[in-house]
């Protein structure tokens, strides 16, 4: 599932070949998406026909794209397999394409979706818009430590839950959650409030994170492509995520996966004891 730095990849590959450039007409589909509600495709035309591009840009797990009409804009969350492309419009649409915005030049931004986890939607204000204002601070462009201190203390939930929960921060997901976990040797199931005093080190562990997925243009462990159709190379640098039985590459014990709510959580017992 595409997190914080997948998404930023995407956004900085279409925002070149988005950025001033018109929206002509719109089609969708007419499959629902997100827990199968169909998209508002009258609101997504009304706000986009015709309208231009004049922002590319992400909070937390969301795509945002700006149009020439006050707030409004486009919002996209990728779910678990969705896909954003710029194409020719006369190259063939791939299978599960279920929103295309056909664009001047000739060319098309297309949403392909297999699972349908995903979600579009036109907004007339889109940071006002219940997706998005609903959201904590993004974890690499607002998150800072007085502020991630202040959101521990007041959190029983155990620091994985802590960190999943968008509302609370937006942005990161189970693979950023395990590997940041394990940089700041924090159990995943400390309670929140009792790591408060170790925000610091959270924060800094966090940020490496992201910084070098986001060097590495994302992980992919499956499905992840950018907007050029190109996989991330970040998967080589995890520590933890995906390792289990392999050995701790700071202390050399087997890392551990536990089944947690239908999400793994892998760590190491000895740099992460409670
Ligand atoms: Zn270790």
């Amino acid at each position: 599932m595409p997190e914080l730095p997948e998404v930023e990849t995407v956004v900085r590959t279409l925002r070149p070949r988005l950025l001033g450039t018109s929206i002509r007409a719109v089609w969708t589909s007419g499959k629902g998406l997100r827990l199968a509600r169909p998209i508002d495709r009258a609101a997504l035309a009304r706000l986009s026909v015709a309208a231009r591009i004049t922002a590319v840009r992400r909070k937390g797990k969301y795509i945002l794209i700006d149009l020439n009409r006050a707030q409004a804009g486009i919002l996209v969350h990728l779910g678990m397999t969705g896909r954003l492309r710029v194409q020719a419009a006369a190259e063939p649409r791939a299978p599960h394409t279920h929103v295309v915005w056909s664009l001047t030049g000739g060319r098309e931004l297309r949403f392909v979706d297999a699972r349908r986890f995903g979600w579009v939607a036109a907004s007339r204000d889109v940071d006002a818009s219940p997706e998005v204002a609903g959201l904590g601070p993004d974890a690499l462009a607002e998150l800072d430590v007085d502020r991630l201190r202040v959101l521990l203390a007041a959190s029983r939930a155990p620091l994985k839950a802590f960190l999943l929960d968008q509302k609370r921060i937006a942005g990161l997901g189970n693979i950023y959650v395990c590997e940041a976990l394990f940089r700041a040797r924090l159990h995943p199931r400390t309670p929140a409030r009792r790591a408060a005093g170790r925000a610091t080190q959270l924060l800094r562990g966090i940020r490496a994170v992201l910084r070098i997925a986001l060097a590495n243009r994302g992980t992919t462990m499956r499905d992840f492509v950018d907007a050029e159709g190109r996989s991330g190379d970040n998967a080589a640098a995890l520590l933890v995520y995906g390792r289990e039985g392999k050995l701790c590459r700071i202390c050399g014990e087997p890392v551990r996966r536990s089944p947690d709510a239908g999400r793994s959580t892998f760590y190491c017992p000895r740099c992460q004891s409670r």
